[in-house]
């Protein structure tokens, strides 16, 4: 077992699984994953309640809404006409494209490069829209997973592998299902805010005996 999959052993034994992502659709999660964007999960969630609330969860009615209001139902998210202009530009793309049933029978190079064409959507966003939405079996390496790995696998912060694909890949290449990176990314999340956070909690943590951290600073 290599040391990337004993991780995830271990994360999952002590957390439980997260039953992420928490949406009722996939277009939810698509919506989500725009109005999560350098934010927390509970401003996401208050503007996905508004979009909800008002009947506008859904690529249709969102290619319908006028701008300005979708701006209003997508404020508590931050950068709110950023994001609206985002959701526009997505729910076009998914009503353009015939919907999400003939999204999925794309191949999961070709929709990760189309969904990175929609400006507002970078490697973070187009994956976890993969992961959870579509259910590929891609890997969402974002800034906490990053982290974790990144101390647990002892790369140094200088030898160059800082970028995204490069953990991407890196967990991509384990024998993790679809299933396990969906709960592999919510457990390093998880353990990115409780133990292994900008300055680590070593001392408490349950995952040292796997970790090769020496505790330099990145
Ligand atoms: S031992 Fe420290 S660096 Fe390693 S995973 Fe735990 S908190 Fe992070």
């Amino acid at each position: 077992m290599t040391r990337t999959e004993r991780l995830f052993r271990t994360l999952l034994a002590h957390y439980g699984p997260q039953f992420w992502w928490p949406a009722d659709t996939p277009f939810e999660v698509m919506a989500g994953a725009v109005l999560v964007q350098n934010t927390s999960w509970r401003q996401a969630e208050r503007a996905i309640a508004a979009l909800r609330q008002r009947g506008f969860l859904s690529a249709d009615a969102i290619c319908k809404c006028c701008p300005e209001e979708l701006a209003e139902m997508v404020r508590p998210s931050g950068t709110f006409r950023l994001k609206a202009r985002t959701l526009k530009a997505l729910a076009g793309f998914v009503v353009d494209s015939g919907g999400l049933g003939q999204l999925q029978r794309c191949s999961t190079k070709t929709l990760r490069e189309r969904l990175l064409s929609i400006v507002g959507i970078g490697p973070e966003s187009a994956d976890a829209i993969l992961l959870y939405a579509f259910e590929r079996r891609v890997f969402v390496a974002d800034s906490y997973s990053r982290r974790v790995l990144r101390r647990v696998l002892a790369f140094e912060p200088d030898s160059g592998p800082q970028n995204y694909d490069f953990y991407r890949a890196r967990v991509e290449s384990c024998d993790f299902s679809h299933a396990e990176l969906n709960e592999f990314h919510a457990l390093l999340v998880e353990h990115g805010k409780s133990h292994c956070r900008r300055r680590p909690r070593c001392e408490t943590c349950f995952a040292a005996a796997c970790c090769r951290f020496t505790g330099n600073p990145d």
